[in-house]
């Protein structure tokens, strides 16, 4: 897995508290999402070129008046050589720091925020149990895994938002009802509408339209306090 990062966005405005930000991607995945955008960063990353991290820090000291925090995304940040000393010298510069995760290594999650590397958290829940490993596009995955994370971050150790991708293909009422089970008493729950860019690991997954996302986001409603739509 990658010791670099292999994207760098200077300036970008998260769903975050309207923060504008420095997002950064790790390269490599251990899940194979068929609908992932980011097939590039997940299969092929070591054909391109990383991005010195000496220099991203030199940016995020010149920028730190301007900036409020740093995204690390993915691929998956838990696979990362060196993780924690990179986030390390990110924090020591004095960002607030998103994390961004498909809840599959909590040992790491957990080793973070004790150790107050990051400060929220924004994990993936792509679909039902009964759906998960499909969805996924990994068959042997222990969806386990993912209960643990999730269950750990309702504990409220930390800041967090759980958020899906809805996708024609894999989610309907029934199993969106399932996956409401799965995160009942979370806090913040986003729905995130599919754009196919054409970079896909995948071809032909289709959004939900606006209508369909209004009801699962009501049926979502009875198991979280808060539901959301994004980008619709
Ligand atoms: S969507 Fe996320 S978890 Fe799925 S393959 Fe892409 S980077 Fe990995």
């Amino acid at each position: 897995m990658s010791k670099e990062f292999y994207g760098f966005e200077k300036l970008s405005l998260v769903d975050l508290n309207d923060f504008l930000c420095a997002s950064l991607f790790t390269g490599g995945c251990n899940f194979r999402c068929p609908y992932c955008h980011n097939s590039a960063l997940v299969i092929d990353y070591k054909r391109y070129p990383y991005f010195d991290f000496d220099e991203i820090l030199d940016y995020l000291k010149l920028r730190k008046k301007m900036l409020d925090a740093v995204v690390i995304s993915g691929g998956e940040p838990t696979l990362m050589e060196g993780l924690k000393e990179k986030l390390k010298q990110i924090k020591e510069i004095g960002y607030f720091i998103k994390f961004d995760t498909n809840g599959s290594n909590l040992k790491l999650l957990r080793e973070l925020v004790e150790e107050k590397l990051i400060d929220y958290v924004a994990m993936d829940i792509k679909n039902s149990k009964e759906r998960y490993n499909e969805t996924i596009g990994v068959e042997s995955f222990d969806f386990n895994k993912i209960q643990e994370t999730i269950d750990y971050l309702k504990s409220d150790v930390i800041d967090y938002e759980f958020r899906t991708t809805l996708i024609k293909e894999f989610h309907d009422e029934e199993n969106i009802k399932k996956m409401g089970k799965l995160v009942k008493g979370a806090k913040k729950l986003y729905l995130q509408k599919f754009v196919d860019h054409g970079t896909c690991i995948k071809g032909g997954f289709h959004e939900i339209s606006l209508e369909e996302a209004n009801k699962y986001k009501d049926i979502l409603s009875e198991y979280v306090d808060n539901v959301y739509l994004r980008g619709y």
